[in-house]
């Protein structure tokens, strides 16, 4: 099989793309990615960075966090895990909160389907963005007291 051929032969860029990914938690798109990967492989082009992230996704190597409407960003993490978005400046982080239990089963439950597991992510405001938007606030609000 053709997945298999990939197993057996990573190529040296699908192993620093896989391991530039590993480095970070901050789920990184396939442009960040691509500008980290250059600092070791100068010449490598998005279009190669994107293909091998795909089949590297499609391999279960690594996660990939596709949410209609935003652009697509990539884990290295694939143990099952939540996630949080920033609604301010879009940024992605970890969130290691158990399981809820009986999800599975409540879906299986409404569906024909056979359920495996899911994911989630909340959106929010991230602590930065939220100080950022303080910090604004009371400039505003000296400003307007003078
Ligand atoms: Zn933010
Ligand atoms: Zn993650």
């Amino acid at each position: 099989m053709l997945e298999d051929m990939h197993r057996l032969r990573m190529t040296k860029q699908r192993k620093v793309i896989l391991e530039e990914l590993r480095k970070v938690t901050s789920h990184p798109t396939a442009g960040d990615l691509c500008d980290m990967v250059r600092r070791r492989l100068p010449k490598i082009s998005l279009g190669t960075v994107y293909r091998n992230l795909d089949i590297l996704s499609r391999q279960g190597i690594i996660t990939k966090l596709d949410v209609a409407g935003q652009e697509m960003r990539f884990d290295g993490n694939v143990e099952q895990h939540y996630h949080l978005r920033c609604r301010g400046c879009g940024r992605v982080d970890d969130l290691f909160m158990d399981p809820l239990p009986g999800l599975d089963e409540a879906a299986e439950k409404m569906s024909q389907y056979q359920v495996f597991g899911h994911s989630l992510e909340f959106v929010g405001i991230c602590p930065e963005c939220a100080g950022k938007k303080t910090a604004t606030d009371s400039l505003r609000e000296a400003a307007g007291r003078n």
